[in-house]
């Protein structure tokens, strides 16, 4: 960003003090190329004469996998710690089956020194510590762009650390809606996030439009749950000369479907549309080239797979080719260049680029967990964890489909589940929406009770993201252990009260 050699110089001069407890890189799996993740399990289970289903297979995948030192680096919750679990069912210093870091990543244990610093910096010298120190609070969003470019694919100065998601989302949007009679609609997925939902039609209205008109939705064809990119590309190539901005859920939270982002932005530019996207789920899941697939925007939040805790600063990327073109824009101070910004005379110099949308000094609290966080991803890369995460994932898959597919042979249960998400693991991310054949009161309660941490939407879907980060092979075999125990229960024990709260 525009600052970023000022925070470079502070954080290179400090570095010899060596705050950052130093980690090595991980080495590289030895992985046999050309292999889907499927042809890869059956490839292990063959080679050490293993059966897929069993829990032998799960600890061997543990065993060879070159990530597996990266859970140490996160707090995992023990059974007896969480609420609700039932300890007569489960042992009380089992660590948890955490499954829900597609909503709140778990935390970094290197965070508690960098919080610990930062109060005492706080302590000791006060307002002084804004320029001074390991990491002066006035860049303690710029020291994290190196990292964070590298998991958006982006170049540094293209995206910003600031706010919240939705209101970074605000911000684009005001440069990058500007409807004319012509161009006034905004394209967004059908059951998009309801904030995204609401920005989008709130944008709308304050410009004089009416969501009626000006709100196009695509949706799954009937009886489908994802969206086909071709109905996406149609629906682009039908309305695209009167869409202004296309908005995407890059990988969509409640299906688990990851979108052809190169595929739609391209299309959306040929119609002359700006293209921009929701990393909301993305981020820290899958691979992302926003610069190379010319995305003109996006905005994320960083408590999800980018474990920063709850309410943490989000972030923003814009194009460099836009670099120089967007207005209007709400201006704070610290959009302000900063070589001249602490001279208070009113006369604006703004930073080019993403770095002129940030308005107010950032929260070095709300930056130390992400911080913390990116420390363990720099031990690995966004290709290694997407990699593991596809066979992890493609394990969850296959054995829920083994033990519950509604066409098995081998399920035992009278219910089922179908997944909702893609089946190829290159449209989806690390996490699967289960559907299930009864409603999920009882089974998500069941859940809780046994330590198993994941989000309901109801009346009959659960989410499971095993996060490569931090969950392995064995949390999966335990949760499928613990899923035929619960689907019994479920299917023999009606629910006591109504299942429609
Ligand atoms: C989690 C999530 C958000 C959250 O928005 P905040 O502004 O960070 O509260 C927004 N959009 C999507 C798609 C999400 O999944």
């Amino acid at each position: 960003m525009a600052d970023k050699r000022v925070a470079e110089s502070f954080s290179s001069k400090n570095a010899e003090n060596g705050a950052a407890p130093p980690r090595k890189k991980l080495m590289k799996t030895d992985r046999q190329a050309g292999l889907t993740p499927m042809e890869e399990l059956k490839e292990k289970a063959d080679r050490f004469g293993l059966d897929l289903i069993g829990d032998s297979f799960a600890k061997k995948m543990d065993e060879l996998d070159h990530l597996a030192p990266l859970r140490k680096e996160f707090i995992l919750p023990k059974m007896n710690e969480l609420p609700d679990v039932d300890l007569s069912l489960v042992d009380k210093d089992d660590e948890c089956i955490y499954f829900c870091g597609n909503s709140l990543g778990l935390q970094p244990k290197g965070l508690k020194l960098y919080l610990d610093a930062e109060l005492e910096k706080w302590g000791k010298v006060g307002v002084h510590g804004h320029f001074t120190g390991q990491i002066p609070w006035a860049f303690c969003d710029e020291v994290l762009a190196a990292d964070m470019s590298n998991i958006i694919g982006c170049k540094e100065d293209e995206l910003a650390i600031m706010n919240g998601l939705t209101v970074n989302l605000h911000l684009l949007l005001m440069s990058f809606y500007q409807p004319t009679k012509k161009r006034h609609k905004i394209l967004i997925e059908s059951k998009a996030f309801p904030s995204d939902h609401y920005a989008v039609e709130s944008h709308i209205r304050l410009n004089g439009y009416d969501p009626a008109t000006s709100l196009i939705c695509v949706e799954p064809r009937k009886g489908e749950y994802d969206l086909r990119t071709e109905d996406v590309l149609s629906m682009i190539e039908k309305e695209g000369d009167s869409i202004a901005v296309i908005l995407l859920g890059a990988l969509q939270y409640y299906t688990g479907q990851l979108f052809n982002m190169p595929v739609i932005t391209k299309a959306g530019h040929t119609k002359g549309c700006y293209v921009g996207f929701d990393l909301a789920h993305a981020v820290g899941n899958v691979e992302l080239h926003l610069h190379d697939w010319e995305v003109d925007f996006a905005v994320f939040c960083t408590y999800k797979y980018l474990n920063s805790g709850a309410g943490s600063h989000g972030g923003a990327f814009l194009h460099s080719k836009l670099a120089q073109s967007m207005e209007p824009k709400l201006v704070g101070w610290w959009g302000h260049k900063f070589k001249s910004r602490f001279q208070m005379n009113n006369e604006l110099e703004l930073s080019p680029g993403i770095a002129g949308y940030r308005i107010s000094n950032p929260s070095i609290f709300a930056t130390c967990p992400l911080r913390a966080s990116l420390d363990v991803f720099r031990m690995t890369s966004m290709a290694e964890l997407r990699a593991k995460s596809m066979v992890l994932t493609g394990y969850l898959d296959y054995l829920l489909g083994h033990h519950f597919g509604k066409n098995s042979a081998h399920r035992k249960s009278k219910e089922f589940i179908t997944i909702l998400t893609p089946s190829n693991p290159e449209d989806r991310g690390a996490q699967l929406s289960l559907y299930f054949s009864i409603p999920i009161k009882r089974i998500h309660s069941e859940m809780t009770k046994r330590g198993i941490v994941c989000d309901e939407r109801k009346p009959n879907v659960i989410r499971i993201a095993p996060a490569p980060l931090y969950c392995n092979y064995m949390d999966v075999w335990r949760f499928m252990d613990a899923l035929q125990t619960i689907m019994d229960i479920a299917e023999n024990q009606p629910d006591l009260d109504s299942e429609l709260d």
